[in-house]
C-alpha cells in the first residue's frame, strides 16, 4: 500500500495510513494543497483554496491521532462544494450575488465534518446557484472535465466532481436537486451519492429549490461515501425537513451481498436517446450483478418521461421565491449610486445574478402567478405526485432500479449553452428520484472513447445502505473507480 501515491488513496486507505503513522495529516494536506493549486489553472475547479486554515487543522488533527483521540474520519481532507456557508470562509454559490459574502457560521454537514476532525482545504466551483448541468454557469467561470480539459466536467458540483476525478482531494460534498452529484459524478468518473430527502440537514446550504435540494457527497468509491454519509446523516433541529430517524452504521452496511437483490431495469430509461456506447457498458454492469446472484427484471415507470417539464416548474417556481431576498438590502450585492429604492432593487438583481438565474427566476415568478397557478404549478405538483407513485409501485417489485446517469459521456464546454432545453435534457434520467424524493447513486461502470460513464441506482426511500452496498459489491468486482486520468495521475 505504501507503494500508492497518497493522492491515489481513498478516504478508506488514507485513515489507515494516518493510523498507522506512514504520514501525517500536514503531509497529506501539504501534498493536496500543491496539487490543488498546480491543477488551478487547467480546471479551475476551486473557488477557494484555505491552505493555511487547512494546515493549521491538520496539525490539530495529528494532535489528536497521536493522543489517541482520533475518529474515523480525523485528519482527512475534504472540500466543500461553494453552496455549504462555512464560518470566516468566503461562500459564493458561484455567483457575483455572494461574491463578498464570508459566512457568520457553519452549514450543519460542515459543522459535522469539522466535529469529525476532517481537514477543509477549501470550496469548490460550481453553476450559480446550483443551476445547471455542466459547470460553465459559474461567475468564476467554467470547470474543466479532468479526462478532457476542452470537455465539461458536469454540474452544478462539477467543481466537486472534478477535483475527485482528477485526485486533488479524496472527496468533496455536493448537492443534487435534480442530479447535481450524479450527473457530475457520471461524466469524471467519480461514485456520487444523493441521500433521501430530509436524511442530511439543509440548515446553511443555500436553498435552490427547497422541497428538492439535498446535501451528498462525491468520493472515489462507494466505501468513502458511506463513511462521510454516516458523518453529516441525521436529524437537525434547524432543518424542519430533516427527518428524525437513527442513522445506520452505512460501513457495516457494506457487506450485504449482492446475492439475492432484486434488481428493476427502468425499461423507460433505455429508449432513444441513451448513447449506444453508455449501453452497452450498463448491459455489461447488469451482467456483473447477474453473475454476482442479483435477479433483473424490467420494470416501467409510465410518467417518467414527464419528470424534465414537471422539474423545470417546480424548482424555477421555489428558486424565484428563495432567492428573493438577494435584494442589496437584505443580503447580496448591492450597485453602485443608486437613484432611488428601485433602480437600487433592478441595479443590484440585475448586476448580481447571471443569465441562467435570471431565466429561472422569470420561469417561476410566471408560473406562480395569477391565472398560471393552476395551470402550471399546481398540474405540476400533480403529476410530482404521479411520478412518486410509480416509484412506489417499482419498490414492490424489486429492492434497488438501476439505468443510466446520463444520456451520453461528457460534452465539449459550449455545446449546449445556447439552447436551454438541450441542456435540461441532460437530466432526463436523475430529476426523477428528487421529485420523489428518493436516494440514488452513481458509479463509474468503464469508458466510452477515454471517457467514463456512470451506472445509477436508485432505491426506496431511506434504502442508502442497499445502494451502497451494491456499488460496493460492483466496485469489488471492477476497477473502473480506481482508474485516474493521465494528466492527473
Ligand atoms: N441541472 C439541473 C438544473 O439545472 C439540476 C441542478 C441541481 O441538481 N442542482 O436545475
Amino acid at each position: 500500500m505504501s507503494a500508492t501515491a497518497l493522492h491515489a488513496r481513498t478516504l478508506a486507505e488514507l485513515a489507515d495510513g494516518l493510523a498507522k503513522r506512514e504520514f501525517s495529516s500536514v503531509e497529506l494536506t501539504r501534498h493536496l494543497l500543491g496539487r490543488l493549486e498546480a491543477a488551478q489553472p487547467r480546471l479551475n475547479a476551486m473557488i477557494s483554496i484555505t491552505g493555511e486554515a487547512a494546515l493549521a487543522a491538520a496539525a490539530q488533527a495529528d494532535g489528536a491521532l497521536a493522543a489517541g483521540k482520533a475518529g474515523p474520519l480525523t485528519g482527512l481532507p475534504i472540500v466543500h462544494k461553494d453552496i455549504f456557508c462555512t464560518e470566516g470562509v468566503r461562500t459564493t454559490c458561484g455567483s457575483r450575488m455572494l461574491g463578498n459574502f464570508i459566512s457568520p457560521y457553519d452549514a450543519t454537514p460542515v459543522a459535522k465534518l469539522k466535529a469529525a476532525g476532517t481537514v477543509l482545504l477549501g470550496k469548490s466551483n460550481m453553476d450559480e446557484f446550483a443551476m445547471g448541468s455542466s459547470n460553465e454557469t459559474s461567475w468564476f467561470g467554467p470547470v474543466r472535465n479532468p479526462w478532457n480539459t476542452d470537455l465539461v466536467p458536469g454540474g452544478s458540483s462539477g467543481g466537486s466532481a472534478a477535483l475527485v476525478g482528477a485526485r486533488l482531494a479524496p472527496a468533496a460534498t455536493g448537492t443534487d436537486t435534480g442530479g447535481s452529484i450524479r450527473q457530475p459524478a457520471a461524466l469524471t468518473g467519480v461514485t456520487g451519492l444523493k441521500p433521501t430527502y430530509g436524511r442530511v440537514s439543509r440548515y446553511g446550504m443555500i436553498a435552490f429549490a427547497s422541497s428538492l435540494d439535498q446535501a451528498g457527497m462525491l468520493a472515489v468509491s462507494a466505501e468513502d461515501c458511506a463513511l462521510l454519509l454516516g458523518a453529516i446523516a441525521g436529524f437537525d433541529p434547524r432543518d424542519s425537513t430533516s427527518v428524525e430517524r437513527p442513522v445506520p452504521d452505512y460501513h457495516a452496511a457494506l457487506a450485504t451481498p449482492a446475492r439475492g437483490l432484486r434488481i428493476g431495469l427502468v425499461k423507460e430509461f433505455f429508449g432513444a436517446g441513451l448513447d449506444a456506447g453508455n449501453e452497452k457498458l450498463l448491459r455489461e454492469a447488469f451482467a456483473v450483478f447477474e453473475r454476482l446472484g442479483a435477479t433483473l427484471e424490467e420494470v416501467s415507470l409510465p410518467n417518467i418521461g414527464l419528470s424534465v417539464p414537471t422539474y423545470y416548474v417546480v424548482a424555477p417556481a421555489e428558486c424565484s421565491s428563495n432567492l428573493a431576498r438577494f435584494d442589496g438590502v437584505r443580503y447580496g450585492h448591492r450597485c453602485a449610486d443608486p437613484k432611488d429604492l428601485l433602480d437600487l432593487y433592478q441595479r443590484s438583481r440585475g448586476e448580481g445574478f447571471g443569465a441562467e438565474v435570471k431565466r429561472r427566476i422569470m420561469t417561476g415568478t410566471y408560473v406562480l402567478s395569477a391565472g398560471y397557478y393552476d395551470a402550471y404549478y399546481l398540474k405540476a405538483q400533480r403529476v410530482r405526485q404521479l411520478i412518486s407513485a410509480d416509484f412506489a409501485r417499482a419498490f414492490e417489485r424489486v429492492d434497488v432500479l438501476m439505468g443510466p446517469a446520463t444520456p451520453t459521456p461528457a460534452f465539449p464546454l459550449g455545446a449546449k449553452t445556447a439552447d436551454p432545453v438541450t441542456m435540461y435534457l441532460n437530466d432526463i434520467y436523475t430529476i426523477g428520484a428528487n421529485l420523489a424524493g428518493l436516494p440514488a447513486l452513481s458509479t463509474p461502470c468503464g469508458f466510452v472513447d477515454g471517457l467514463p460513464v456512470g451506472l445509477q441506482i436508485i432505491g426506496p426511500h431511506f434504502a442508502e445502505e442497499k445502494l451502497l452496498a451494491a456499488a460496493h459489491a460492483f466496485q469489488r468486482e471492477t476497477d473502473w473507480h480506481r482508474r485516474m486520468p493521465a494528466e492527473f495521475a
